[in-house]
């Protein structure tokens, strides 16, 4: 973590934009993850990083899109994290990044940053990926089942349980 800053935060004008940017994908199931990065002119790659190694948020200028930006993901884990794991680096991004910003590095349980940062993160990834206005939409078509949902939008039962207020149910994994 080569952050000088981690307590900077993004000018609210900057983040409306960039907001601005990503909304359009939100509307249908699954939130296509990468082309919100795309959106934003970050390259998503694949790797195989450390296995306690979720992801990597890096300036890379030469290897980055228009943002000079790239988002590493370890792609041994499940799909369904992989999604996850760019939705908070992309938080990180949009929340986070300052003049002097070089690389993080989230660890399994997305520890980069201290404080309430990574809260902000997993925050924000889940308003990319369950944005409330698609969880109404699903609800609306009858799809009620926390299992059902979960699949419809590609992310785990856990992270939906989070952002459902629920307590996680083991009966889910079955
Ligand atoms: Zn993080």
């Amino acid at each position: 973590m080569t952050q000088s800053n981690g307590t900077a935060k993004a000018p609210s004008n900057r983040r409306q934009g960039e907001w601005s940017a990503i909304r359009p994908f939100l509307d249908k199931a699954p939130v296509d993850v990468g082309k919100v990065a795309e959106s934003l002119g970050i390259k998503v790659l694949q790797s195989r990083l450390g296995p306690r190694i979720s992801g990597i948020l890096r300036r890379d200028p030469g290897q980055g899109a228009r943002s000079g930006y790239v988002i590493i993901v370890n792609d041994a884990h499940p799909y369904n994290r992989q999604r996850f794991t760019v939705a908070h680096e992309l938080g990180h991004f949009v929340l986070h990044r300052s003049d002097d910003f070089t690389e993080l590095a989230d660890d399994e349980f997305y520890r980069a940053l201290p404080g309430p940062l990574e809260r902000e993160a997993n925050e924000f990834a889940a308003d990319i990926l369950m944005p409330w206005a698609l969880i109404n939409a699903l609800m609306a078509e009858g799809c009620n089942e926390l299992p059902g949902m979960a699949d419809r939008l590609k992310v785990s039962r856990q992270a939906l349980a989070v952002r459902l207020g629920l307590t996680y149910d083991q009966d889910w994994e079955n």
